[in-house]
């Protein structure tokens, strides 16, 4: 008796006395393991006296039951202490706003770009794409660029260290393979990138044009001006007024650089025109006959208009840039505006 109360006292101080959940497992194996202190009284009950035995198994099954019960409660003691330990060092405000994640968005040339080929599409025209390393006959001498133009001038053109390949300098020479690989009758834009020696607020040494040409049949200087005319009424959303300059190209005959009344002031004058009320949007013409002869069209029964437009201009009277180059420069800034 004595015994089994002393074990129930010891046993009551040592879980009392404990703060660990290894520790309080190591007693309860200690008491009510297989080779505890109490399983083992349990199993010298069968040494006592027939009378004996049912009142001490009460007794010793009791001092278990207690035991048991302190081990429980100390156990879920521990785990709650545990646990609001854990909550007390990860205090969330939740009332706190949350961290917006950063949202990407296409850049103003893709956005006109995109916007330029959507509109060509719906006036028949297929796009189509062409290298931005091109040779000499692509870029210069099928358009009917002579040898000793200026624009072919290093000064002006990235020339490749080997053969006589080069940077292309205009999206033109996608006309020349488009020709060359679907023949005619042909309607299609060609928009890409192209590279020329300048910087300044209104050049940058990569930059992006939109050719565009159709050879057939009966093509006139009127369809040009049609197709273009109804391009800017879509593109600016608005009556555009077109003036057509005569213009010298190699590649075309004849040609033409279309200004376009100010879309900004409608001809008042503004900065954007530089207070003339006119602003210069692209070149054009009608192509020349030795470029359908370079890639062996009969220029006697076709004829074909064909226009190059920057990309980037566009963009800056779209968005009213004055500065070229903050198009170029990926300033975040700058960017997020649009
Ligand atoms: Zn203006």
């Amino acid at each position: 008796m004595d015994n089994i109360n002393h074990l129930v006292v010891t046993a009551k101080q040592q879980i009392n006395s404990i703060n660990d959940l290894t520790e309080l497992d190591n007693i309860r194996v200690q008491y009510l393991g297989k080779k505890g202190a109490l399983t083992a009284l349990l199993k010298n009950l069968n040494s006592l006296s027939a009378d004996e035995r049912p009142k001490m198994g009460q007794i010793v099954n009791e001092a278990k039951t207690l035991i048991a019960q302190l081990l429980q409660e100390k156990k879920e003691h521990l785990v709650n202490a545990e646990l609001n330990a854990k909550l007390a060092t990860e205090v969330i405000d939740i009332t706190l706003p949350g961290r917006r994640s950063q949202i990407g968005s296409l850049h103003p040339i893709t956005k006109v770009r995109t916007r330029m080929e959507e509109l060509f599409r719906t006036l028949g025209f297929d796009v189509i794409e062409g290298p931005e390393i091109e040779d000499e006959f692509h870029n210069f001498t099928a358009l009917n660029i002579p040898e000793h133009h200026p624009a072919r001038a290093a000064t002006d053109t990235f020339y490749l260290e080997h053969g006589d390949y080069l940077l292309r300098t205009q999206t033109s020479p996608v006309q020349i393979r488009a020709m060359e690989e679907f023949g005619v009758p042909i309607r299609a834009i060609a928009p890409g990138k192209v590279y020329r020696c300048d910087y300044d607020p209104t050049h940058v040494p990569m930059f992006h044009q939109l050719e565009g040409f159709v050879v057939d049949e009966n093509i006139t200087f009127a369809n040009l001006k049609g197709i273009l005319n109804d391009f800017l009424e879509m593109f600016f959303e608005k009556k555009v007024a077109t003036r057509f300059r005569p213009s010298y190209f190699p590649f075309t005959e004849p040609s033409a650089e279309v200004d376009l009344r100010c879309v900004l002031c409608d001809g008042e004058g503004c900065r954007v025109c530089g207070n003339t009320g006119w602003i210069e949007v692209l070149g054009c013409g009608m192509v020349h006959p030795k470029v359908l002869d370079a890639v062996n069209i009969d220029s006697e029964k076709y004829t074909g208009f064909a226009f190059g437009m920057g990309i980037d201009r566009f963009a800056m009277f779209k968005y009213q840039i004055n500065d070229l180059r903050l198009l170029f420069e990926n300033d975040i800034r700058f960017l997020e505006q649009f």
